[in-house]
């Protein structure tokens, strides 16, 4: 059998449902491939995520419906963030004040956000979402673009999109490679009730043999994210409930008194993803499978919210002035602009986390040097405020 749409998506994680969304109202057919089945698109289950979004990313959200399906109640504000190094109590402050904003930004569970994602696409009558997909071959030429599925079914359609996360097998599939590094480490995340209050302060604090963060939701309540060689992550993931809360704990230094675990605990290896390209001929690159961002700096999903605006923006452009929305030069222009969003960051987080990762007696020096200069120079504290908060 052989479908025919204009645009055809592969991955329908955030990013994927995002863009499909983006263009319900072109006046163009979109399919969304999917290897995962419909429930776990309908009521994803929790996954430990908490995405720190900007206010951009929030009238983005704001603009492809999402927001308004998530619960205020689950939106957390992210007034302030401190940055610590090694066992000292100083921190770098980077604080909403430096801002015009009364937050740095928001915070909200990933499943809420694939959940608000799916209800959008649902309710669009141009988008069809196909669950349990598995891709089989894929040819894209001046021609058109020829997705197979493995029931020999095939959709042709005039634009390919990959959206199907940093290790993308459709970015392979099209010859395209990728600078991947591997820290060799793996992040657990869950949620943790504890004693002493947040205030709305994100911490991220690079102390030695270890990354620790919190992120603040609401009440007395953080998600809480460890950095460690993966054989110490399997333990941590394994460890009893009462001794865990002990370890977090004491990990953090008690410095949020007690610590108590209220979530299921989930681990992701630490591997970013940076495609060499971002197009091709009549394809595209979206979220994740565009750029894989360390979470270091929190940007991953508000990257790829960027990267959907600009991507669908050109595309709408095209169709109102009657020109091929899968041109090359369109294309270009996109992986133009959004490689200046994305590329500096992506190499600035690099080093810091080398840097931070680093325990020899040098690297020491110049961890608690940089941290020390950055907190008294007012300009920069303005600037990290301003890009964290990314209010335009
Ligand atoms: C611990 C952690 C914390 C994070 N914190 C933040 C944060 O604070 N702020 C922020 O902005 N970002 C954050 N991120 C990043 C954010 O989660 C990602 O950027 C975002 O989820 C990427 O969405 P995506 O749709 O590109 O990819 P994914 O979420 O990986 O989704 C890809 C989809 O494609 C599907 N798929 C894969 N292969 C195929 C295939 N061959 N065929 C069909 N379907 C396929 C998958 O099943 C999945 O549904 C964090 C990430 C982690 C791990």
């Amino acid at each position: 059998m052989t479908i025919d749409a204009d645009i055809v998506i592969i991955g329908a994680g955030p990013a994927g449902l995002c863009f499909a969304r983006s263009l319900a109202d072109a006046g163009l057919q979109i399919m969304v491939l999917e290897r995962q089945a419909k429930a776990a698109l309908a009521t994803p289950a929790f996954d430990g995520r908490e995405i720190a979004l900007t206010h951009h990313s929030a009238k983005l959200m704001q603009q492809l419906g999402l927001w308004e399906r998530i619960d205020p109640q689950e939106i957390s504000p992210l007034q302030d963030a401190r940055v610590f190094n090694g066992s000292s109590l100083f921190s770098l402050n980077i604080g909403h004040h430096e801002t015009h904003q009364s937050e740095l930004g928001y915070l909200i569970s990933n499943h809420l956000i694939r959940k608000a994602a799916y209800e959008v696409v649902k309710a669009s009558p141009t988008i069809t979402l196909k669950t349990e997909a598995k891709v089989k071959s894929i040819q894209t030429n001046a021609d058109g673009v020829q997705v197979t599925l493995s029931e020999d079914e095939i959709i042709q359609a005039r634009l390919l999109i990959g959206a199907d996360s940093r290790f993308s097998e459709t970015r392979r599939a099209m010859g395209i490679a990728a600078d991947m590094h591997d820290f060799g480490k793996t992040m657990m995340v869950c949620v943790m009730e504890h004693s002493v209050p947040h205030e709305h302060t994100a911490w991220e604090w690079f102390d030695y043999g270890q990354t620790l963060a919190l992120l603040p939701m609401n009440g007395m309540h953080s998600s809480v994210v460890v950095t460690l060689p993966p054989k110490e992550i399997d333990n941590l993931m394994k460890m009893h409930e009462d001794d865990f809360n002990r370890e977090v704990s004491a990990r953090f230094k008690h410095r949020l008194g007690t610590m108590r675990l209220v979530s299921t605990r989930h681990a992701y290896p630490l591997v970013t993803a940076y495609a060499k390209r971002l197009i091709g001929e009549r394809f595209a690159l979206v979220g994740d499978a565009a750029v894989g961002m360390h979470p270091v700096t929190a940007h991953g999903f508000n990257f790829g919210l960027k990267g959907i605006a600009t991507l669908s923006s050109e595309i709408k452009a095209a169709l109102a002035s009657g020109k091929d929305f899968t041109s090359n030069s369109l294309l270009l222009r996109y992986e133009k602009v959004h490689r200046r969003h994305t590329r500096p960051l992506f190499v600035a987080t690099h080093a810091i986390a080398k840097l931070y990762a680093s325990d020899s007696p040098p690297a020491r020096l110049l961890r608690t040097g940089a941290l020390h200069l950055g907190s008294r120079i007012t300009p920069f504290k303005r600037a990290v405020a301003g890009f964290l908060a990314d209010a335009h």
